[in-house]
């Protein structure tokens, strides 16, 4: 994939780069080695500063930010410029909270002296996906240099803007050359990249397939991988729940980032008693989404990020309803430039279809109904992913249930999923391991050294 930066929203491609040399690479490669030797040993309360001034940055110019997302991978304007405040509150998170995650933990032994101590390992790849340019680039930067670690970027190829103003928000705020760098490479250059001695670890947010193929080059190596990959998070209403927040937040909660998110909720599971309300109130409410440009702060729903996505959807969805499923509303690519997809909602979902068994990436509801709560469960777990879950019931006893049995790593009760710096964040079974964010997060890239004293 060419790495440049095509405006989904008119389909024209606005500015091309050069992929990095092999020689540039190297050099790059040298100068996170030598940053790493001195960063190590840089303070905490000097990392937080910067680390403070990148948040600042990235306040001051949130607007500006925001419209390089919007250009890049179309999602709505509001959403961007939320999406660069919460980077901001990641670096603050981690420039606040470091120095006590990575203290000295005692434990008492037979020892005279034993304790943990957190080290950083060295340079950590990322590559990122498109989705979230800024907000997956800097959960992972601003716990892993805070850590004392060096970052190097793969950013997603069709959001290279977005790479290079990232690096340029880490430069600006005083982190030495060297310390977090983008590079401008296509994923064929990913495995070669994991085999290089310059770099120790890796993580990657995105498909199921480069997630397998980064964590294959890695096993090579023996190299620790964070994967945090898709998802088809369960949507759970209980006859006890409040329907009206429920299919509000059930429209925030598909339609965020254009469907384009790992957390969505992508499958409906309503049991039978309120079925029938809670899919019209969905209908009414998708139908009244504002459909346009996504550069203005009144759209709802903007285009997909490339015609690949648009063309997979299509044919997921098409394919669905041939398969026996019945089409609620939309259903069709729109008839205007740009990567435009209707808001749609298929329901008695036959078994087999891929509306049944893969994640829909974009506006798509998927709508289940169900007998009761144990019915619920299941189709829940049906699934290869487990990600997040959002369940919404007013009975204690149900509630218990659900947070005890749905397999995923996040269960959000009368609300949507939706990742914090202060809680840790990740997936189970074909959605990944490993957790960003909190605490975990920024244990992760550590080397968690035993210390003994006889
Ligand atoms: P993708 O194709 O896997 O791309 C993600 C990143 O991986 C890009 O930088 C891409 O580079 C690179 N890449 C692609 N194939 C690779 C390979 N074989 N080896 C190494 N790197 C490779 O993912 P996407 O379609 O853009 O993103 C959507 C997926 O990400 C969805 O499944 C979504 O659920 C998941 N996601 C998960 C989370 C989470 O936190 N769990 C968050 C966001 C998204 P190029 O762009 O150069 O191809």
């Amino acid at each position: 994939m060419a790495i440049s930066t095509t405006n989904p929203a008119t389909g024209e491609t606005l500015k091309t780069f050069t992929e990095l040399t092999d020689s540039e690479i190297e050099t790059k490669l040298e100068l996170s080695k030598q940053a790493f030797e001195k960063w190590r040993k840089t303070s905490l309360s000097q990392r937080a500063e910067w680390m403070h001034a990148a948040a600042a940055i990235l306040t001051q110019n949130k607007a500006q930010y925001a419209q390089i997302m919007t250009l890049e991978m179309g999602k709505p304007i509001r959403g961007a410029i939320a999406e660069v405040e919460k980077c901001a509150l990641v670096c603050r998170y981690y420039a606040e909270n470091a120095a006590k995650f990575l203290a000295d933990v005692p434990v008492s032994t037979d020892a005279s002296a034993s304790f943990i101590r957190y080290q950083p390992m060295g340079a950590i790849l990322a590559v990122m996906p498109w989705n979230f340019p800024f907000w997956q680039v800097f959960r992972f930067a601003a716990p892993t240099l805070m850590a004392g670690n060096v970052g190097l970027l793969k950013h997603a190829s069709n959001v290279p803007q977005c790479a290079l103003a990232i690096e340029d928000i880490f430069t600006q705020a005083g982190f030495p050359d060297g310390v977090f760098q983008t590079l401008l490479v296509g994923s064929d250059r990913v495995s070669d990249l994991i085999s290089r001695s310059h770099i120790q670890a890796a993580t990657l947010t995105g498909s199921e397939v480069a997630g397998a193929s980064l964590a294959a080059a890695a096993g090579k190596q023996i190299k620790k991988v964070v994967l945090e990959l898709g998802g088809s998070d369960p949507f759970i209403v209980l006859a006890s729940a409040d329907l009206e927040a429920a299919v509000t937040t059930a429209v925030t909660a598909r339609m965020l980032n254009n469907g384009q998110s790992c957390i969505a909720a992508k499958r409906f599971i309503v049991v039978e008693e309120i079925a029938d309300r809670f899919q019209q109130k969905l209908v009414e409410k998708f139908a009244a989404l504002k459909v346009g440009d996504p550069m203005q702060l009144d759209t709802d729903l903007g285009p997909l990020a490339t015609p690949n996505i648009l063309k997979d959807l299509d044919y997921q969805v098409t394919q669905s309803v041939k398969d026996g499923a019945k089409l609620l509303i939309g259903g069709q690519k729109l008839d205007r430039p740009g990567n435009y997809y209707a808001a749609t909602i298929l329901t008695d979902i036959p078994p087999g279809s891929p509306a049944q068994k893969e994640e829909f990436f974009g506006p798509v509801a998927l709508l289940f109904k169900v007998a009761d709560i144990n019915e619920a469960i299941e189709l829940a777990n049906d699934t290869p992913f487990g990600l997040g879950a959002s369940v919404w019931t007013n009975k204690a006893a149900e509630r218990d249930r659900l947070i005890d049995e749905i397999e995923a790593g996040a269960v959000f009760i009368n609300s949507m999923v939706k990742s914090d710096p202060r809680m840790p964040f990740g997936g189970i079974k074909k959605s990944g391991y490993g957790r960003e964010l909190g605490k975990e997060g920024i244990h992760e890239f550590v080397n968690i050294k035993t210390v003994w004293v006889k």
